[in-house]
């Protein structure tokens, strides 16, 4: 059973609504958490953590019944429940939930903690050590494992799986899960911040101008990051059976939450 949540809104300037995707995914050994939105500690004392810059770009609504702990426990379960969260990245929209969560291991690329432990250039600011410092990690790295075309390692049994996407942050990657629950086993890949907008994954591609600049703004390697969309291109060209969604696009969390 995979459920469909948004863990934090924000409204950044000129550029709409914005979600914060993430996935609880109840497996066979224990919750799944895939991205983590805000956390508790994020939102107290005004979203204070986050920083201005921050807040006052992206507008985050800071609504605690938003965060996945609140939501974890209002479906039933614990926060010690929540055994593994993979993370597409540690930008701080999508780490902040990991210090909710302390007895989970949290996987993600090598690259990206490497990235977030020993910043470089534009990755100084973008993420908050707060968020994860504590964390226990289990770091990825490709080791020739391949998934509908593209490099993958298998991170939990034969169901979850990081799908490398670099670019938009130096060690990013999407999160491929098999709902084992489904009759059909389908899969979905959570593509991060892979792109932002459900037509840039379309053939031909479109994204309003404003968040194409954006994404360009934020992207660590912005080659990388086109190359990685043409990718995803073309996986949900030729894989319809697998369900490809972003972190931030609204549209897309509403068609899987409804
Ligand atoms: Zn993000």
């Amino acid at each position: 059973m995979i459920h469909h949540l948004n863990c934090g809104t924000l409204h950044p300037l000129l550029a709409g609504r914005f979600v914060a995707h993430c996935l609880l995914v109840e497996r066979a050994d224990g919750l799944l958490l895939v991205d983590s939105g805000f956390g508790t500690a994020d939102l107290d004392d005004r979203g204070r953590r986050l920083g201005r810059a921050f807040t006052s770009a992206m507008r985050p609504n800071l609504d605690p019944a938003e965060t996945a702990l609140a939501q974890v426990e209002a479906l039933g379960f614990h926060a010690s429940d929540v055994r593994d969260i993979a993370l597409t990245h540690l930008d701080l929209d999508h780490a902040g939930g990991v210090s909710d969560f302390p007895n989970a291991t949290v996987h993600v690329y090598d690259a990206e903690l490497e990235a977030a432990r020993n910043p470089k250039g534009m990755e100084h600011g973008r993420y908050l050590r707060e968020q994860w410092e504590d964390a226990r990690f289990a770091t990825h790295a490709a080791a020739g494992e391949e998934w509908r075309g593209l490099e993958a390692v298998t991170v939990l049994a034969d169901d979850v799986l990081l799908v490398p996407l670099p670019g938009h942050s130096r060690g990013h990657a999407g999160a491929a899960v098999r709902d084992t629950t489904s009759s059909d086993g389908g899969w979905v890949l959570h593509a991060g911040d892979a792109y932002f907008n459900a037509g840039e994954v379309q053939t031909p591609p479109s994204c309003p101008r404003i968040l194409q600049v954006f994404q360009r703004l934020l992207a660590q390697d912005n080659a990388v990051r086109l190359a990685n969309q043409e990718r995803l291109r073309t996986l949900v060209a030729d894989h319809p059976d697998v369900r490809v969604f972003s972190a931030h696009d609204a549209s897309e969390f509403e068609a899987l939450n409804s």
